[in-house]
């Protein structure tokens, strides 16, 4: 039986390599950090880690995931409502309410799982839905569940959105949903405006945090404080896995009526595990460590700035950014991948990205910055640029 679709997934394998499309992986033998060692042992700078604030492999948190495995075990092997909960889960929902100045949170086992568990439970065939057509993969999943009426709009177009707005009079209740910080430009989505139009329109905003949180807002609080919008924002739902440190598991926060709902209807939350205790703890662990100090977030941004105006004093055409991700234009698809390649040869990981994951000829090199670079690494980083650059004749 096997045969005949054996050979379907061989073609379409092919298939996949001869369009240049195929992903292979990168095995890592240390730590996930600004310097990383490959399994065949050599060494390379990692500009491609989403580990914004340079927590992954934070002494702190590890310590606080060990004593919290001992104390608490390894595993919940439960869901949250049947018997997965411990004290830490608590707390850190009361933690990450209090960062995000909101009234209550649920978690779940990844972002991925909070964005395809929270339109479902909250909307019906008479709601609509008004999308950024570059929302995350798990945001359009998560509307493709639910019946609600899709509405999209081009990203960050206020205009579209206000005429989406206007359309969905029809529907009974309207629901606007945003990435924070969109990945592949790096921009902020405008929900100072986004805000003002939802109150004309009656809408509620849902803001998905997962780049944004830690990075974004003048102490890294995320959207809500870059605009000063607390309370106009009804849901947020973000990732432990990027800025806060790295791990894995998602959370949702808002409203405490829209939390206790998703709590009793979610399905990611009511069929799939609990996060592990030691998860649990390094996360309230990392949460204490940024309200003690903005250092980190700082060091990250300084970071975003230096790089930033060093490549563009060399003559690299870099995309205007917000956030921590930093997209050197270079247009041409294959010259993305030849330039990724050419980096990496020269010990920096960074990643070439080109249609469809960003409109034709926009193709490009994404650079993430961290707290975790030092000077010295974006140093090396720059130099890789510049000598690639020349070589391929993108810079003179
Ligand atoms: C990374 C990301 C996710 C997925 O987060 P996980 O916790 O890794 O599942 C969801 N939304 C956005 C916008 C992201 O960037």
């Amino acid at each position: 039986m096997y045969g005949k679709f054996q050979k379907h997934l061989q073609d379409e394998l092919a298939a996949i390599k001869e369009a240049g499309l195929y992903k292979n992986e990168r095995n890592i033998a240390s730590p996930q950090s600004a310097e990383i060692t490959l399994e065949d042992g050599s060494k390379a700078l990692n500009f491609c880690a989403n580990n914004y604030l340079g927590l992954a492999d934070n002494p702190r948190l590890i310590a606080a995931a060990e004593k919290a495995m001992k104390a608490r075990g390894y595993g919940m092997s439960s869901v949250r409502f049947i018997c997965g909960t411990q004290d830490i889960h608590k707390q850190l929902e009361k933690a990450i309410s209090d960062f995000f100045k909101t009234e209550d949170t649920i978690l779940y086992a990844s972002c991925f799982d909070a964005n395809g568990g929270v339109f479902e439970p909250l909307l019906t065939a008479e709601d609509a839905i008004i999308s950024d057509s570059l929302n995350h993969a798990s945001i359009i999943d998560g509307v493709r569940l639910c019946k609600a009426v899709r509405y999209r709009y081009a990203n960050a177009n206020m205009e579209e959105l206000e005429n989406c707005l206007k359309e969905a009079q029809a529907q009974r209740f309207r629901i606007i949903c945003t990435d924070g910080v969109f990945s592949m430009d790096g921009n902020v989505a405008p929900m100072d405006k986004i805000c003002a139009l939802a109150e004309k329109y009656d809408a509620l905003v849902m803001v998905d945090e997962s780049h944004s949180a830690g990075v974004v807002g003048k102490t890294g609080h995320g959207v809500a404080e870059q605009f000063n919008c607390y309370g106009k924002i009804d849901i947020f739902t973000g990732t432990l896995g990027k800025a806060f440190g790295g791990a894995v598991g998602g959370f949702t926060t808002g409203r405490k009526e829209i939390i206790d709902m998703l709590r009793q209807r979610s399905r990611p939350y009511l069929f799939s595990n609990s996060i592990p205790p030691m998860i649990a703890a390094a996360a309230i662990e990392m949460f204490k460590m940024l309200s003690e100090s903005n250092a980190l977030h700082d060091k990250q941004q300084e970071n975003v700035v230096y790089f930033r105006d060093k490549m563009m004093a060399a003559g690299f055409d870099i995309k205007p950014t917000q956030s921590a991700i930093c997209a050197v234009m270079l247009y041409d698809a294959p010259l993305s991948q030849k330039f990724a390649a050419k980096m990496a040869e020269e010990g920096i990981f960074v990643t070439g990205f080109y249609y469809p994951v960003v409109p034709k000829g926009q193709a490009r090199i994404r650079v993430q910055l961290s707290a975790a670079h030092e000077k010295a690494h974006l140093d090396k980083a720059i130099a890789a640029f510049i000598k690639v650059g020349k070589e391929l004749g993108v810079i003179k």
